[in-house]
């Protein structure tokens, strides 16, 4: 189930060090609108209140959805090239700024400053640019019935106004991995980024109007999954809804779009394995799996919680990987020499140790991090939610934490003796995201990689990404695909014309 912060809703006024903080605005038809009442949003790295985030409801998504719609016909006449300019535009303007972005991000979200700076900042700046490029490329299909005179062809629309659902683990990133396509196509948008991670998409509607955005094509309202986020689901006039979140919530907007038959992506939860046969390098595969394990606190819905190692290396691989993993230095997310910084919430925190606790008391050993090792954290950091990276072993493959998802720093690691075992065992989840296959055998992954049950396969490598091909995830991981054919297929509606003559 999802973790949370607990939403400390204050009127405004009330709060009399306002002031000291940061407050929010929602940015709707081009202008910053106050609202009644506020969220208080912690920094993570300190456990301090330190910004304020409008608690939005259906009054802020009406107004926010009426400025979409004004704004729809003149942006979806624009040609391809006209929004494709703007997209290249605000793309130099965010990396014009990426210090400023990638110190918020790392402020508001708890991942180290390295990370936001290498990963999220670049990756939001490159999503404008990709979709402003890719925009330019699609072609439309066209058949011919020359017996019956006819030729048949196919016309894409923008569908309308979209509503953008993003979750807290990479906010900038993923919130424009939606904005971008669905700008491009044509369509407006009202975007409600996670109410624990929305500074960024604050400081990114700063720069929309210099960017040519007319007003009222990017609407952003910021709250709570349950008030502002429903309501812009069950909103009559938002068609589309691309979310990316848990399963659980996931559920929850299927269940209230349903009435109003929405087009919906969900992009969802994982549970990834990592098969490591005998004849994988061992030199690659550990330092990339320690990244698939750990990078950004474990809180990337692509990371690694699940290794399956072959009987043949179990013992030199748990041993070299526990190694590794044990110098990795968890702690204030500004200094340049630490791998991991805070996770999302004080909720979030101790919901990832009761895995921990859960597994012990099943009978499994925690090998590093999490009771075993101390945490040493710079005075400053101390009320921080940080934890160390922990490797489990001899867990059990129906223990909860080989089954339910953690997103957080824990990895379990377990031997496996043959091909068939390992790929009915990877497939033995209610998930079915990401996973990577460790083989120097060729015909070995591929013939792994098209058994599994996932969305996507990485072979001796992990999160290397073409965002032309489809990303995305089987069974409770998702519906639908995102990328360049992918989000353009769902950001427009098509249409057959046939032509007599
Ligand atoms: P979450 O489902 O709690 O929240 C995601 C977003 O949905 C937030 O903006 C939240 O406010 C909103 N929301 C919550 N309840 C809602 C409701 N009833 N109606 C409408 N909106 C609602 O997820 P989270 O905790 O923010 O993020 C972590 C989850 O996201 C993990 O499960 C992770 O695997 C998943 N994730 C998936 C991908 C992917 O691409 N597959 C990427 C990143 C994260």
């Amino acid at each position: 189930m999802p973790c949370r912060k607990k939403p400390q809703i204050s009127k405004r006024l009330m709060m009399a060090h306002s002031k000291d903080l940061l407050v929010l605005e929602n940015f709707i038809g081009g202008k910053f609108v106050p609202c009644s009442s506020y969220i208080d949003s912690y920094n993570p790295s300190t456990g301090d209140v330190y910004c304020r985030v409008p608690d939005s409801g259906k009054e802020e998504v009406e107004a926010a959805v009426r400025a979409a719609q004004d704004a729809f016909p003149v942006w979806s006449s624009r040609s391809p090239l006209e929004r494709s300019q703007i997209l290249n535009k605000l793309a130099d303007l965010i990396e014009h700024d990426l210090e400023a972005f990638a110190k918020a991000e790392s402020k508001d979200q708890g991942k180290t400053i390295t990370f936001a700076r290498t990963v999220d900042i670049p990756r939001a700046v490159y999503n404008f640019r990709f979709f402003a490029s890719s925009i330019l490329h699609h072609v439309t299909e066209c058949t011919e019935m020359a017996t019956m005179g006819c030729v048949h062809y196919t016309s894409r629309a923008p569908v309308g106004v979209a509503g953008l659902i993003s979750p807290w683990n990479l906010p900038l990133y993923l919130l424009t991995w939606k904005i971008a396509p669905a700008i491009a196509c044509g369509n407006t948008v009202v975007a409600k980024p996670s109410e624990m991670t929305s500074v960024t998409a604050w400081m990114m509607c700063k720069l929309l109007e210099k960017a040519g955005v007319p007003h009222g094509v990017v609407n952003v309202v910021f709250g709570t999954g349950a008030k502002a986020g429903e309501a812009l689901v069950c909103h009559p006039d938002v068609p589309l809804i691309s979310f990316t979140g848990s399963t659980l919530t996931a559920q929850r907007i299927t269940e209230k779009s349903a009435p109003h038959c929405k087009k919906l992506s969900l992009e969802l939860g994982g549970k990834n394995p990592a098969i490591i046969f005998n004849d994988a390098d061992l030199s690659q595969c550990i330092p990339t799996t320690l990244k698939s394990s750990f990078a950004n606190q474990g809180e990337i819905c692509l990371c690694t919680s699940r290794i399956f190692v072959q009987r043949g290396i179990y013992s030199e691989f748990l041993k070299r990987f526990v190694a590794e993993a044990k110098k990795w230095k968890a702690g204030n997310p500004s200094d340049p020499t630490v791998s991991m910084g805070a996770l999302i919430s004080k909720e979030h925190l101790e919901k990832v140790r009761s895995y921990v606790k859960r597994a012990q008391a099943e009978g499994a050993r925690v090998l590093c991090g999490e009771g075993v090792d101390s945490l040493d954290l710079p005075p400053g950091n101390k009320k921080g939610y940080f934890m160390l990276p922990t490797v489990i072993a001899e867990v059990k493959d129906e223990s909860c934490c080989m089954q339910e998802e953690i997103f957080g720093p824990v990895t379990c690691v377990v031997a496996f003796d043959t091909e068939e075992e390992v790929i009915k065992r990877a497939n033995s989840v209610k998930y079915g995201l990401a996973a990577t296959v460790w083989s120097s055998n060729v015909g070995c992954v591929h013939r792994v990689a098209r058994r599994l049950q996932s969305g996507l396969v990485w072979t001796n490598c992990w999160l290397i990404r073409d965002l032309n091909l489809p990303f995305g995830g089987m069974k409770a991981s998702g519906i639908g695909r995102e990328g360049a054919k992918d989000s353009y297929e769902f950001f427009t509606e098509v249409k057959t014309i046939t032509i007599k003559h």
